[in-house]
């Protein structure tokens, strides 16, 4: 046969090399880079017809173009995205993705006749009617012509899928064993399952651990990934959920779910193929009846084929999940039992001290209490059970008091809870510490000052910390009240004096220059006047004090005589016409006599008092004056049409230091109220008030007429 002959023919031979070799004989190549298929050379006749052979996975690339040819076997790999054929493209279109990549090793074997592999290759493979996620080692060789020229490359495949695939479980397996076991709690175990369940998308693209309370019946999600889940206990959901896990519970075996509930979003991109879930159970084998303690619900790889080794995989999985979560809770049941252990060493080593003090301590307005080193109660006194209940009910959480054990944790505040266990660790060191902590009482919200000490056994150990917690609200109270008191006090008593210095300094200044009408009869007379004026307010500031702090030692004496109540009224009256008839106040007077025995200086004090805040606080409105005798009493009332006084403050003015109303606006030092009401208190009497704001106020003073003496 001539060569011309066999050229001729050749292509007769592609008819019997499976689907790809008559794509290539019918294809009319004459319009190609390749030109008409009889001209092909030979070279490129015997590679074509090697490769359509095999049964494994092989393509070549001819000429410069590098035009792609490949065999059955290699169809799922080269059409796996859109099952387009690719037979007589340049490989760089097939490859257009991975280009980049290949192009060099193109290179290498074209200019440099070296032969270049790539392993492990991801490749997205259409087989099984889906896009599956596959693996492949390729090798690109030279194919030269009899002249040694390189005029092309073949490309021999391996698929790989089952190794790699295989080695990541394995890896996450190996993982899940070393990271997630000897955790000390269970949910530190869960979190780190999930954490490595996380990290492998590929065959585990979402997941939700639920572990079960057996002593509510309920699955609590302890965490998840990939997917929205809301943490619904089984007992309480009626949507087909539910019955899912109850059915994985009862058979202990994993179970397909599909169509998941509305409100189940899955976040990751798992188009293909239908939403399910696959709930494999946490059983613990250990336990008598195998025993189902949580679930495992993940989400499966929509690019692998759900086989053998897939669900091998998630049982292994499974067991190792349920493995950790069993340790993790037998060191919680060890360490509970080691606290325990403590908590009643510690008890023992208090209790006889406790016993001998405490009826002492029950008695005790503070708190005294004895905390473990876990902050749990070894001992408290009723004050502190009393103050934590008030607590409970400030927070609304009902009446009875959680004390002991964890007690501390659920009552206080959070930055509270912070400071008093950096204060109780501190304590433990060996050094006393100090907490102050805003309370809330029966009473509303009160300060307290708590001071932990540590507590040592026979070996100088610290065992416990004692505290004592002290309500210290009155005390602070006291002692801005007696700041701002001695505040105003100065200014008070600074006023008068100013004004008789300055008096003084002009006199002087006068005398010194001559001035000698200065000094006439009349403004001399008005001069001395003034002066008086000046120091009998200095007196009466100083009196008001001195009485006050005689009436809080109890110390006030009262000097009985019989006489009528007008005659104290016009007295005070007369001496303030003055004031009264400069500032235009008309005193309207409706007053029966009434004759009683009582200490006369007093009562002259009770009423100037009275009078001299209707005439500060009235308004320069009319006030009137009532005495009157009722069951056997006098009652003398002061009533003034003035700025009035709220409701909130008219208790709290009969106190020492008590105003209502802005210290600069008008002048004085809230004690006189307190010297009224002392004295009425003192003849056996009472006092009341009845005041609307802007309206006015009146004082109503009732007296026994014959007093029998509380104090003196
Ligand atoms: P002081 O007048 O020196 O402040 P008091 O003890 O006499 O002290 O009175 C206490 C407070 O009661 C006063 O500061 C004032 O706010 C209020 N108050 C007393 N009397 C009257 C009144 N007639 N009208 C309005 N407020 C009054």
């Amino acid at each position: 046969m001539t060569q011309s002959e066999r050229q001729k023919i050749w292509p007769e031979l592609l008819k019997d090399c499976g689907d790809n070799g008559r794509i290539i004989y019918h294809k009319d190549w004459s319009q190609t880079v390749l030109g008409p298929i009889e001209s092909w050379p030979v070279i490129l006749q015997t590679s074509l017809l090697t490769c359509l052979e095999s049964r494994f996975p092989i393509g070549l690339n001819w000429g410069k173009e590098l035009i792609h040819l490949y065999n059955d076997a290699a169809r799922p790999i080269v059409e796996g995205h859109d099952g387009k054929s690719s037979i007589g493209s340049p490989i760089s279109d097939v490859y257009s993705e991975i280009w980049q990549i290949i192009e060099p090793m193109f290179k290498a074997v074209l200019e440099l006749g070296h032969s270049t592999w790539v392993e492990d290759q991801l490749v997205l493979t259409n087989r099984n009617n889906f896009i599956e996620e596959t693996y492949m080692t390729w090798s690109y060789s030279p194919i030269r012509d009899e002249h040694g020229v390189i005029r092309g490359t073949t490309c021999s495949v391996l698929e790989t899928t089952g190794k790699v695939i295989g080695e990541r479980r394995l890896r996450m397996l190996q993982e899940m064993a070393s990271r997630a076991n000897g955790k000390n709690s269970v949910l530190e175990a869960c979190r780190e399952c999930i954490d490595i369940l996380k990290d492998n998308e590929n065959d585990i693209p979402y997941a939700v651990l639920r572990l079960v309370d057996s002593n509510l019946n309920k699955a609590r999600v302890v965490g998840s990934f990939g997917i929205t889940v809301p943490d619904r206990a089984i007992d309480d959901v009626t949507d087909h959920y539910h019955p899912a896990l109850v059915k994985v519970m009862e058979t202990k075996k994993p179970l397909f779910v599909n169509d998941l509930p509305s409100d189940v979003k899955i976040e990751r991109d798992v188009s293909a193929g239908p939403k399910t879930v696959y709930v494999l159970p946490l059983v613990d084998k250990f336990s008598n009846d195998s025993s189902v303690i949580g679930f495992l619900s993940v989400g499966l790889s929509s690019k692998r084929p759900f086989d053998d080794d897939y669900k091998k995989f998630l049982d292994i999985l499974s067991n190792q999940v349920s493995a950790s979560i069993i340790s993790a809770r037998s060191q919680e049941l060890a360490l509970l039992k080691s606290r325990e252990e403590a908590f009643q060493h510690a008890s023992e080593l208090s209790r006889g001290e406790i016993n001998k003090l405490s009826q002492l301590l029950d008695a005790s307005k503070d708190h005294v209490f004895i905390l473990d080193r876990e902050g749990r109660y070894i001992y408290h006194n009723q004050a502190t059970a009393n103050a934590l209940k008030a607590n409970l009910i400030d927070q609304g959480r009902g009446s009875e008091p959680t004390l002991n054990r964890n007690g501390i944790e659920m009552n206080f505040e959070k930055d509270f809870l912070k400071r008093f266990t950096d204060a109780r660790l501190k304590a433990f060191t060996g050094k006393a510490a100090n907490v102050d902590v805003l309370f809330p009482t029966l009473e509303g919200p009160r300060e307290f000052e708590c001071i932990l000490s540590p507590m040592y056994d026979e070996n100088g150990n610290v065992v416990t910390v004692a505290g004592i917690t002290r309500d210290v609200s009155d005390l602070k109270q006291s002692i801005k009240v007696r700041d701002e008191f001695l505040s105003i006090a100065s200014h008070e008593l600074k006023t008068p004096l100013t004004t008789l210095k300055l008096q003084s300094q002009l006199r002087t200044r006068m005398l010194e220059k001559g001035k000698v009408d200065f000094f006439s009869v009349d403004k001399l007379d008005k001069m001395f006047h003034d002066d008086d004026m000046q120091i009998n307010r200095l007196n009466r500031l100083v009196d008001d004090m001195l009485d006050a702090s005689r009436m809080n030692a109890g110390k006030i004496e009262l000097h009985m005589e019989s006489f009528d109540i007008q005659e104290v009224v016009h007295d005070v009256l007369n001496r303030l016409s003055l004031h009264l008839q400069n500032n235009r106040i008309d005193v309207k007077l409706n007053m029966q006599p009434v004759v009683g025995v009582w200490d006369k200086y007093r009562l002259e004090q009770v009423f100037t008092n009275l009078l001299t805040n209707a005439i500060k606080y009235g308004e320069q409105k009319p006030i009137t004056i009532e005495t009157k005798i009722v069951n056997d009493e006098l009652v003398m009332s002061i009533k003034d049409e003035g700025m009035g006084i709220k409701k909130d403050d008219q208790k709290r003015i009969f106190q020492q230091f008590e105003r209502a109303i802005n210290s600069s606006s008008v002048s004085g030092l809230g004690l006189g109220l307190y010297i009224v009401s002392e004295i009425v208190k003192t003849h056996g009497g009472e006092i009341s008030l009845e005041s609307r704001i802007h309206r006015g106020s009146t004082f109503i003073v009732k007296l026994p007429l014959k007093t029998k003496l509380i104090n003196s």
